[in-house]
């Protein structure tokens, strides 16, 4: 497998390599275990001083397939599939962050991931500040402590839909000694790399575009490789394992110290794995994934300059629109597009938005994004019900905002149906 394929050849060929007489397609290894003959090639596994699968929990040749092509579509140097978005992210913050230490992260985020930092992780004792993404570095310094272990962002925040400064970012994390997470879902690595912009580590939701279809929850955390964990900050990448007989993750794995400790420790107690066929599909996703970013792009750009010109719409966010505060950012970090989620507020707020939702009939009503087909959401009432109306406001949602993610149906068919769904919105 070649380092330079493009990412349209690495998303179809990376990731498994067929032997002869093997087959030509990653096989769903439906199999919790693995055989093995000898006692003391199974203990060199348990103490990882051979790779191989032998628990699913741990591993799985399906998912291997689909951790080896997403790293080598982000350019890093290896992968982890967990089983949800969510499992990722906290993987993401548990691997380095633990109870008494605290991390900093941008406060326009997935309302799930709102909830995991602002309640969940605080009642285990990880601290958190939220931050401003558009605020200046000095003061995003300020929030800084002794015991900062992490900043975290979105490379496409949910649901304002700002572009992350990545190169803003990058130097805060880089001058505090500290890794920069990012959560790239919504960009997926074919609209954007975050580690050509100094990420560390990416956590993607596969549930939404690398699936693409709807069909499976899944996650995955990415390892850049491009993190000097060695520089005193992090004993536990550092310092003797316990519960490995003292293995030390830098010292024995160099550059997948962070990603393999996430593996072999995280995977190990908490067990959130993703379950074989999903990996499959995650695998199948990822195939078509450049095809389906490009055209997702290229309708939310259509549907958002008609959304701009329609009388019934106030405002359409999308960082492709020369409107959007993001859109300079977005053509130097999104060259290619800016993936199929926009907003828009509806004349007449949530009473009117809810007549737009219930009328449209091409476009479906459900609590997704990332689909081959376009879906409608009302954010404030669903996604973001939990925060109070301040959190809310804090993430971005208003009460008229509408999420439209836009599916890779024709264009003409989808502007057809929001037309006819704006008309009854907007009838006395
Ligand atoms: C959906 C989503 C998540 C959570 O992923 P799940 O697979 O639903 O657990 C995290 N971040 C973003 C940006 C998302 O859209």
């Amino acid at each position: 497998m070649s380092k330079n394929w493009k990412i349209e050849t690495q998303a179809i060929q990376g990731g498994y390599d067929p032997k002869p007489g093997d087959p030509r397609v990653v096989t769903i290894c439906q199999s919790t275990t693995f055989k093995y003959d000898s006692a003391d090639y199974v203990a060199k596994l348990f103490d990882l001083e051979v790779a191989g699968h032998f628990y699913t929990r741990l591993g799985n040749p399906t998912t291997d397939a689909f951790e080896k092509k997403i790293a080598m579509m982000e350019g890093g140097v290896a992968a982890l599939g967990t089983s949800s978005g969510q499992a990722a992210t906290t993987l993401s913050i548990f691997n380095i962050c633990q109870a008494g230490q605290h991390f900093i992260t941008a406060s326009t985020l997935y309302g799930g991931t709102y909830n995991l930092f602002a309640a969940t992780l605080p009642k285990m004792g990880i601290e958190v500040t939220f931050v401003d993404p558009e605020a200046p570095a000095d003061e995003i310094l300020k929030a800084f402590r002794h015991n900062t272990r992490a900043v975290f962002a979105e490379t496409i925040g949910n649901p304002g839909l700002n572009v992350l400064d990545f190169e803003k970012f990058s130097a805060i994390a880089k001058e505090k000694k500290v890794p920069l997470i990012i959560d790239s879902t919504f960009a997926t690595p074919y609209l954007c790399r975050p580690f050509d912009f100094g990420a560390n580590i990416i956590v993607h939701s596969t549930t939404k575009y690398i699936d693409g279809h709807a069909t499976s929850v899944g996650g995955v955390i990415v390892d850049g490789g491009n993190f000097n964990w060695d520089n005193g900050n992090f004993p536990e990448l550092t310092e003797p394992d316990t519960s490995y007989h003292g293995l030390q993750y830098v010292k024995t794995f160099g550059p997948a110290a962070y990603i393999i400790k996430a593996r072999v420790q995280l995977m190990r107690d908490l067990g959130v794995s993703p379950g074989p066929m999903n990996s499959f599909m995650f695998n199948q996703g990822l195939q078509t994934l450049p095809l389906r970013m490009q055209r997702h792009s290229d309708n939310a750009l259509a549907v958002a300059k008609h959304l701009e010109a329609h009388p019934a719409v106030s405002w359409v966010s999308y960082p492709g629109l020369p409107s959007h505060p993001s859109f300079e950012r977005a053509k130097k970090y999104l060259p290619k597009g800016c993936s199929g989620v926009l907003t828009f507020g509806i004349k007449g707020g949530a009473p009117a938005g809810k007549i737009f939702m219930e009328s449209c009939q091409l476009i479906a009503l459900v609590v997704h994004v990332g689909d081959a087909r376009s879906c409608v959401l009302h954010p404030a009432s669903t996604t973001h019900r939990q925060l109070s109306e301040e959190q809310q406001i804090s993430s971005g949602v208003t009460p008229d905002l509408i999420r439209l993610s836009v599916g890779i149906e024709h264009i003409d068919d989808i502007i057809e149906d929001i037309d006819q769904a704006l008309a009854k919105s907007q009838q006395p």
